[in-house]
């Protein structure tokens, strides 16, 4: 008997999907892949270049809560699966420095979800981050993670290559994360960074102070 394939997310059988998905081997059924409303846009933070595939809410919000936090590792690849490609072709000549976890968080999950996530798109990837303390960003309150560049620190060991810099996470929240990574490399240039999914409430802030600019 042929073995069914099943959709990685819902278990339901694969036998509904798109052409697209068909060619790119998607491992999700096509109710799950629209689901998960994935399109790149990007937003300019400061001298940052943020592009990012879509919003933290709703079922990628959960798909990515079962993702790191029920250590379901073998769900890495549905994020991404849609636009590897494109990431492949636009970065093949970069390197990707990954955001870091904490020990804790790291420890729990016994992977480390971003680099996982983002290995598919076949661009070499460095962990030269490292957060100090154990802080759990998941409980810090929105104000206090923007005092997160106090734990983060750039690997003592770790050689950062003369190319084109690129930083890798999977939710902005309020970008101090990434700024703060930024500034950690500031005798490199780094001006852009590329992320699964940013916080609502950051999309919002950035709109209201975009539409205050264009008004005065
Ligand atoms: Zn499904």
């Amino acid at each position: 008997m042929p073995t069914i394939r099943k959709c990685l997310y819902c278990q339901k059988s694969l036998h509904k999907q798109s052409l697209m998905q068909y060619m790119m081997n998607d491992a999700l059924c096509l109710s799950c892949r629209r689901s998960l409303k994935i399109k790149r846009k990007t937003l300019q933070m400061k001298s940052l270049k943020i592009t990012y595939f879509g919003l933290y809410e709703h079922d990628l919000a959960e798909a990515l809560l079962q993702y790191k936090e029920c250590m379901d590792e073998a769900l890495k690849e549905m994020f991404l699966s849609e636009v590897k490609d494109w990431i492949r072709f636009h970065y093949h000549n970069c390197v990707f420095l990954c955001a870091p976890s904490s020990s804790k968080a790291l420890e729990r999950r016994g992977f480390q979800h971003v680099i996982s996530m983002f290995e598919q798109c076949g661009v070499p990837i460095l962990d030269c981050f490292e957060k100090k303390t154990d802080t759990d960003q998941k409980q810090a309150s929105f104000q206090k993670r923007s005092e997160i560049s106090d734990v983060l620190v750039l690997k003592q060991e770790v050689d950062i290559p003369d190319k084109r810099l690129i930083l890798i996470d999977d939710i902005v929240t309020t970008g101090s994360t990434l700024l703060a990574l930024q500034n950690l490399i500031k005798d490199k240039e780094c001006t852009e960074a590329l992320c699964l999914c940013i916080h609502p409430k950051l999309l919002a802030e950035y709109d209201k102070k975009r539409r205050r600019f264009c008004i005065y």
